[in-house]
């Protein structure tokens, strides 16, 4: 395998910008627009699905092993479910929660494990699925950490990352839509805990930072 990028990551998209939400919802009111609607989510989770799953049957899963997807909770939740059903190799989950120091709105790098993968890893091979990539400080803690466990290999898939402001060189061969430099919540992403359900990314309106 190698470490670059493995397909391009797609941008948001004119009509992601247009789309409007249904005027009865509870969040037409808290959101300012869409960054990526739910039809494109779902095919891109499709496509890396397919990335994935050619890179690994090609003779790099031994045989009656099994691909090991690591997901951080709690914001890659939504895309850790979807994506193991995109798959057509066999996986195994674990879920790893991290507490990250910072405000907020960002990371500080500084992450204390809150809960453990339970499984031995060593020798096998790990993708880790990432909701976003904002600063890669935590990313780059956890590879770190899960690289001294002796894994046969550790990559990374993220739905989203924003270009331009990753303060560490992370390699991440898998990634959704490059974003641009917003705060953003919806598919598992949230602000003080709310609007991870929310099937859309979509930014905030201002006076939601108010309240
Ligand atoms: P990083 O360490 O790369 O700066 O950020 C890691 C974590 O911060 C992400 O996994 C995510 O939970 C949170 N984060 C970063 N950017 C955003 C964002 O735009 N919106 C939300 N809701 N969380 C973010």
């Amino acid at each position: 395998m190698t470490s670059e990028l493995a397909s391009p990551a797609s941008v948001p998209s004119a009509a992601a910008r247009d789309a409007v939400f249904d005027p009865d919802s509870w969040y037409a009111e808290e959101i300012e627009r869409t960054i990526i609607t739910e039809d494109e989510i779902r095919a891109k989770v499709a496509e890396l699905g397919a990335l994935v799953s050619a890179d690994f049957a090609e003779g790099v899963l031994d045989s009656g092993d099994e691909l090991l997807l690591v997901g951080v909770f709690k914001g890659a939740v939504m895309f850790m479910a979807d994506f193991a059903r995109a798959l057509s190799v066999p996986v195994k989950m674990e879920f790893m929660a991290l507490s990250s120091y910072g405000s907020s709105t960002t990371s500080s790098g500084t992450v204390r494990i809150l809960k453990d993968i339970d499984s031995d890893v060593a020798g096998k091979h790990i993708l880790v699925v990432e909701d976003i990539i904002d600063s890669g400080l935590t990313l780059s803690w956890l590879l770190k950490y899960l690289e001294g466990l002796h894994p046969a290999s550790v990559s990374v898939v993220s739905m989203l990352r924003k270009p331009g402001v990753q303060r560490v060189d992370i390699p991440v061969k898998y990634v959704g839509f490059d974003i641009p430099n917003e705060f953003v919540v919806g598919y598992g992403l949230d602000y003080a805990e709310r609007y991870r359900e929310l099937p859309f990314v979509g930014v905030l309106k201002p006076e939601v930072y108010q309240k």
